[in-house]
């Protein structure tokens, strides 16, 4: 079944903590992912085999929990996985490796004063989320199983525990670094980066300063990752460092959400009172991670603390520009351009500003741009909107050139997204024992480009009183 290594424990000891997991015999699978079972190869035919083999003796007998730390909304401290362990890193059998860890699976040397358990709700509400993004063409973990331990847990009411299956390249954060910076030696933190590159990005390994191209090359990634975020409206709610990853994979879906109506300043999270993580802010908060970042590579960047920070900010001063023109070229694509021209950077400000004072949903403005015969009606009727959308027709010559463009908008502009109203609807009824929504939504969702026949009202907005009261909770 799971093809296991353990690279991860070849590190220094004080980077994890070999920890089993808690497994409640009552445990029952609720969500089994077949499809990422057959991408990495793994021979789970069904929800029983996967129990068996996460309760049998001679498995899970390396696992560990990962030692970290973070700043957490801009406050730095120790933190490591206290409700999550690795079982492993599955080899797929093209020499392609995967961490897989159980979210929720009890208490490890780094809970604090937490149970290391997972409510069922925040454990669907991963699953759904990180399926979405995966089939958005988004750069995400990836959820295998959903199991509902049968423990009921104590939050601000009894929950139902839960495991989530988890898959991802791996799980090493810039709060990785954070720790090996700030709590290690400068031996650790050598380690740590070669065995990064050596697992991520092997490119880079004969690099004559490997610190400093890993730096940039996680910055690309990351950047990369912000941008597709910025396409499809997702806001992550909680961007710690501790929850940046290496690899350039978004992962733990706490209180994130979707905008509808389209505001740079949206924010859904019950505990994001000043709006850090707001949705026009990921772009700068993701680039005060990687400064941490950067601060935490410095003493082996160069011995010389001077030439350290000047070999640094010779990297961090590209962001800016790169940020730039990866976002726009993005917005270019979401109107039907292929071209980074700078002289047509302000017809996507006006677009936006246009969205954002006719309170425009994001979603379906450009969807109703990209499909022709989805409503016969104006997006909006609003002159300010019909000149906007004159304007940028003007740049299409001919008929092919449109047909070329709609086709361009089509792969980039998502029909269905996991709009907030449908993933709390979902969950509840996942959650009161009918799997039936959730399933749909499931499979709606793994075609998010698609126009699906029959399926219209999994497109549209929620009503304006669910949006003007939606807030997200961490839910841990
Ligand atoms: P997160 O917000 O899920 O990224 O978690 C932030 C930190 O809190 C991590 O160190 C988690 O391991 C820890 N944590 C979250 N929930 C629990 C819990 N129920 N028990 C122990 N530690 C937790
Ligand atoms: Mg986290």
């Amino acid at each position: 079944m799971f093809n296991f290594d353990y690279s991860y424990l070849s590190l220094p000891k004080n980077f994890y903590s070999l920890t089993k997991p808690h497994l409640n015999s009552s445990s029952k699978v609720l969500l089994l992912n077949e499809q990422i079972c057959h991408e990495l190869n793994l021979k789970i035919y069904n929800k029983d085999k996967l129990i068996s083999f996460l309760f049998s003796k001679n498995n899970c007998k390396k696992s560990y929990a990962q030692a970290y730390a973070g700043h957490q909304f801009g406050y730095f401290t120790n933190l490591g996985d206290g409700r999550a362990i690795i079982i492993g890193e599955h080899n797929t059998g093209q020499n392609k490796y995967f961490d897989i860890q159980l979210k929720g699976s009890g208490i490890t040397k780094f809970s604090r004063n937490g149970d290391g358990k997972a409510t069922l709700e925040s454990m669907l509400k991963e699953y759904l989320i990180s399926e979405a993004m995966y089939y958005l063409n988004i750069s995400s973990s990836r959820s295998l199983a959903v199991i509902k331990t049968g423990e009921t847990i104590l939050r601000r009411l009894k929950e139902d525990g839960s495991i989530l299956v988890r898959s991802m390249k791996s799980h090493i954060r810039v709060g990785t670094f954070e720790y090996a910076r700030y709590f290690g030696s400068q031996d650790d933190l050598r380690k740590i980066t070669s065995y990064s590159i050596n697992r991520l990005y092997p490119q880079i390994s004969n690099c004559v300063n490997p610190a400093l191209a890993l730096l940039d090359v996680v910055m690309q990634k990351q950047i990369d990752l912000v941008v597709d975020w910025m396409r499809v409206g997702f806001i992550h709610g909680v961007m710690n460092t501790d929850n940046t990853s290496i690899s350039g994979e978004s992962f733990d879906y706490g209180p994130c959400a979707f905008i509808n109506t389209y505001n740079p300043m949206t924010v859904y999270s019950s505990i994001d009172h000043n709006g850090r993580y707001a949705f026009g802010n990921q772009p700068k908060m993701i680039k005060w991670n990687i400064l941490r970042f950067a601060e935490s590579l410095l003493p082996i960047i160069h011995i010389n603390e001077e030439k350290a920070v000047q070999l640094a900010e010779s990297v961090i001063k590209k962001f800016d520009e790169i940020w730039k023109k990866k976002y726009y070229f993005m917005m270019f694509r979401k109107i039907g351009f292929d071209t980074n021209d700078i002289k047509l950077f302000p017809l996507i400000d006006e677009l936006l500003l246009l969205m954002k004072n006719l309170k425009m949903d994001y979603t379906t403005t450009f969807s109703l741009l990209s499909h022709d015969n989805l409503h016969k009606n104006q997006i909006i009727n609003h002159t300010d909107f019909i000149n906007w959308q004159k304007k940028w027709t003007t740049f299409f010559k001919s008929k092919k050139k449109i047909r070329e463009a709609k086709y361009l908008m089509r792969k980039n502009n998502p029909l269905f997204i996991p709009r907030n109203h449908l993933v709390d609807k979902a969950i509840k009824s996942a959650v009161s024992g009918d799997m039936g929504f959730i399933n749909k939504l499931l499979v709606i969702l793994s075609k998010p480009y698609e126009y699906q026949d029959g399926v219209e009202k999994f497109m549209k907005p929620p009503s304006k009183n669910f949006e003007e009261s939606f807030q997200t909770f961490c839910g841990t």
